[in-house]
């Protein structure tokens, strides 16, 4: 689990749970990810995590598999990474469109 959203499962469907008040917090505490977002470039961030544990085919048949009686439990390591990466690749997207808009900007 993350500390600002979840994902659920059973058989038939898939839940994402945003814990909306600890995201807004993170906007505003430094050394965090989010620190300096708004809140909706935050929730886009933590959306794009969350989305890769509940609908990357790869990610979620994996994570269905090690949790089947008798798996061995995945490490934090690699249940994290690609939504850690594709999170990161948000983050550097939407920097990049700040840093676009204030070059126009000097114009
Ligand atoms: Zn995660």
């Amino acid at each position: 689990m993350d500390v600002c959203g979840s994902v659920g499962r059973k058989s038939t469907w898939e839940q994402i749970t945003f814990y909306v008040e600890t995201i807004k917090q993170s906007t505003t505490i430094k050394g965090l990810e989010n620190y300096g977002l708004s809140f909706s470039e935050a929730m886009g961030a933590e959306g794009v995590h969350e989305s890769v544990h509940a609908a990357d085919p790869v990610e979620v048949n994996r994570d269905i598999r090690s949790s089947q009686p008798g798996q061995k439990k995945l490490s934090e390591f690699i249940y994290e990474r690609k939504a850690r990466l594709m999170e990161a690749k948000f983050r550097e997207e939407l920097k990049k469109n700040k840093d676009n808009q204030n070059e126009k900007r000097k114009l």
